[in-house]
């Protein structure tokens, strides 16, 4: 079972990724991933 999840930046609060991932993880997803909002690599976080 997958479970769709959008990234949200944790700096800026824009949510510019989407991804899945299997749903048994029970842990929040964490990513460093690039903000084009912030114009840098910042901690992206799942949202929902
Ligand atoms: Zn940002």
């Amino acid at each position: 079972m997958r479970e769709d999840v959008t990234l949200q930046c944790s700096e800026c609060k824009e949510q510019n990724y989407r991804t899945s991932r299997e749903r048994s993880a029970g842990k929040k997803l964490q990513l460093k991933k690039y903000c084009p909002r912030c114009r840098k690599h910042t901690v992206h976080r799942e949202s929902k």
